[in-house]
């Protein structure tokens, strides 16, 4: 862990490990499943409607956001996941020996913990949101780490379709399934066929 850290380049602003550690990491993690037949996960998060609470409390309170949140996920990863700034307001995880159920838990832990997040901005509550994907090897068979990173990117696509603040495990063939169990086809017929009840 100590060399990981060492090793890794840290985000300046939230103190994160840069989205470069998370490939290395990806490559080390998947490279051990290979070898021992392990699974991993892969969570990718990102915040909702950043954008509009930029705008409404500024661009230097939403830092202090990121800050907020980035503190949240490393107080909830466990010593051997690791956890990086992946983009701007996007944060990815890389956990070992983990199915996708178990990673699913975990987001959604993290999910829940951002929802009870007291975030202050001038004596106002700013409520806080994410969405997250994720995707487990070897229940989805892919060819490399990186695959692993658009599966999990499909799935957070698909949970900030179906109204944000949710959490989704792709379990291939465009098929997504939440914390309850619950069955999200993408191509779904029936789900494409319906109407808004003002044309039924
Ligand atoms: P969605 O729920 O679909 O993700 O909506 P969104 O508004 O979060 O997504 P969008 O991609 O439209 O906007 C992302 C916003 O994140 C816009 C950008 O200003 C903000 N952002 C990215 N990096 C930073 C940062 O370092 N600091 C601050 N304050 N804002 C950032
Ligand atoms: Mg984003
Ligand atoms: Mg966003």
């Amino acid at each position: 862990r100590a060399l990981l850290d060492r090793e890794a380049r840290h985000d300046p602003l939230t103190g994160l490990p840069e989205r470069r550690s998370l490939e290395r990491q990806l490559d080390r993690v998947f490279a051990d499943c290979l070898e021992d037949g392990s699974s991993m996960a892969v969570v990718m998060c990102d915040l909702d409607r950043f954008k509009r609470i930029n705008d409404r409390i500024g661009h230097a309170a939403g830092d202090q956001a990121l800050i907020a949140i980035a503190r949240l996920m490393e107080d909830h990863r466990r010593e051997t996941d690791l956890c990086c700034r992946y983009g701007g307001e996007e944060f990815a995880l890389v956990l070992e020996r983990t199915d996708g159920e178990t990673a699913l838990r975990v987001a959604e832990r993290l999910r829940a913990a951002v929802q009870q997040l007291a975030f202050v901005v001038r004596d106002r509550k700013v409520p806080l949101r994410i969405s997250a994907g994720v995707a487990a090897f070897p229940e989805i068979q892919v060819k490399s780490p990186q695959d692993l990173l658009t599966l999990a990117d499909d799935a957070l696509y698909e949970a900030k379709r179906q109204g944000r603040n949710r959490c989704l495990l792709n379990v291939g063939r465009n098929r997504f399934v939440d914390v309850d169990g619950d069955f999200t086809d993408d191509d779904d017929p029936q789900q494409k066929l319906e109407v808004p009840t003002l044309f039924g």
